[in-house]
């Protein structure tokens, strides 16, 4: 290979997601004809609702099939500036909205827009992957943050205050939180955005599993306070909340001065959002209601199910989380690295998840389950990991 054909330095930091990684390594085994139960991923099991089908079919037919505009269209910008007052509280301009193929590449457009090489971004740590991956790609400064399973891995505020320095240029709350499913408290939420303001930081609010919440506490967005009109920027979309995964929608609301800018980057790298997709899209959040409702309290069973057959396994241990459709399984009664008990899982057990150390670095000693599959499957899963010998 000679000079001109090395990589950039940028190429050779990606991290990308690893559970996309797994489940390519399960579908090897499952062309091989082996049945593989599936903890990896987050993709809901349910299809997505069929009137969100209709619409998405029937905006095919009627040729929205072209190119929209870049920012997305001015139809669902404008469902979403109704909605946020059902969601959040509040009604945004539509210049502070934009449409993007799913809540993750906005995580690159947003901090591309806010931090330059050397910054500083706060991260939970675990942390859901992409985040590490678009940091590094950027060569951004990542400081994580422990999610503590003392403190049911919440973030503590007092931390992210400690973290803050001079080139402190974003911060990262994820609530519901993936990979833990921990619920961060009103409270603390606030005070995590009063620090922001405070210190010219950007708040990123990673709501993508804000209709997943287990408890009877109504979900709330500190995004209220400043209505993402000066720091907070939020990041939602269909994916979870509506079973809609392969349909690729997601959206940012954040300060004009930043959608703009984001929307040029947009328009840059993917053109625009497949519009006939944002019209599925307005169909979800106008009558998704019922659909949402029903896989909330599914989920809310098959989370009782997992963590009680988790506890039943000697050298294991789970916490019940309020949120998202993950557990963060505490494995360090096996003996086992996070890796070890992930391949081990895979190769002896077949069962697919992953190590908690694709999440962050603190998190050897763990794995997370993904339960959004069905009872039986969630049943013959535990079954399988049970008949191990795991304990050292
Ligand atoms: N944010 C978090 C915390 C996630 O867990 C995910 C997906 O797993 C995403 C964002 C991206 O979701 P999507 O791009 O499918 O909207």
């Amino acid at each position: 290979m000679n000079e001109r054909s090395t990589l950039s330095k940028a190429a050779s930091n990606i991290f990308g997601q690893p559970m996309f990684q797994v489940l390519s390594k399960i579908k090897e085994k499952e062309r091989r004809g082996i049945n593989v139960i599936h903890f990896e991923i987050g993709d809901p099991d349910f299809p997505s609702p069929p009137n969100v089908v209709e619409a998405g079919c029937r905006a095919l037919h009627d040729g929205h099939t072209h190119y929209a505009a870049s920012i997305g269209d001015h139809g669902l910008r404008d469902e979403i500036c109704k909605a946020n007052k059902w969601i959040r509280g509040f009604e945004p301009d539509i210049e502070q909205v934009m449409i993007a193929a799913g809540a993750n590449p906005i995580i690159f457009y947003a901090t591309a827009c806010v931090a330059d090489p050397g910054d500083e971004v706060i991260i939970p740590d675990p942390c859901f992957s992409t985040y590490i991956s678009v940091m590094r790609f950027l060569g951004v400064n990542i400081v994580p943050i422990p999610l503590k399973e003392e403190n049911q891995f919440r973030m503590d505020p007092e931390d992210i205050k400690k973290a803050i320095t001079p080139k402190t240029k974003m911060m990262i709350i994820n609530s519901p939180n993936n990979p833990t499913g921990s619920v961060m408290t009103r409270s603390e939420l606030d005070e995590i955005s009063r620090s922001a303001r405070e210190n010219g930081i950007y708040l990123y609010l990673d709501e993508i599993y804000r209709e997943l919440i287990y408890t009877d506490t109504q979900m709330y967005s500190p995004s209220i306070l400043d209505g993402c009109r000066e720091y907070t920027i939020v990041a939602d979309g269909f994916s979870k909340a509506y079973a809609m995964t392969g349909w690729r929608l997601g959206y940012a609301i954040a300060p004009i001065r930043l959608i703009e800018k984001m929307g040029l980057l947009l328009e840059t790298i993917a053109s625009c959002t497949p519009p006939f997709v944002q019209k599925a899209g307005i169909e979800a959040l106008n009558n998704g209601h019922a659909h949402v409702n029903m896989m909330r309290s599914t989920y809310r069973k098959r989370r009782d199910l997992i963590v009680d057959g988790l506890n039943s396994i000697d050298g294991i241990s789970c916490l019940r989380p309020d949120g998202a459709f993950y557990v963060f399984a505490n494995i360090k009664g096996t003996g086992l690295s996070s890796k070890q008990f992930a391949e081990k899982a895979l190769e002896e057990c077949n069962v697919g998840l992953v190590a908690g150390t694709d999440f962050g670095d603190s998190c050897e000693g763990y794995v997370r389950l993904c339960y959004a599959q069905s009872e039986d499957k969630i049943i013959e899963g535990i079954n399988r990991l049970k008949k191990k010998e795991w304990k050292k």
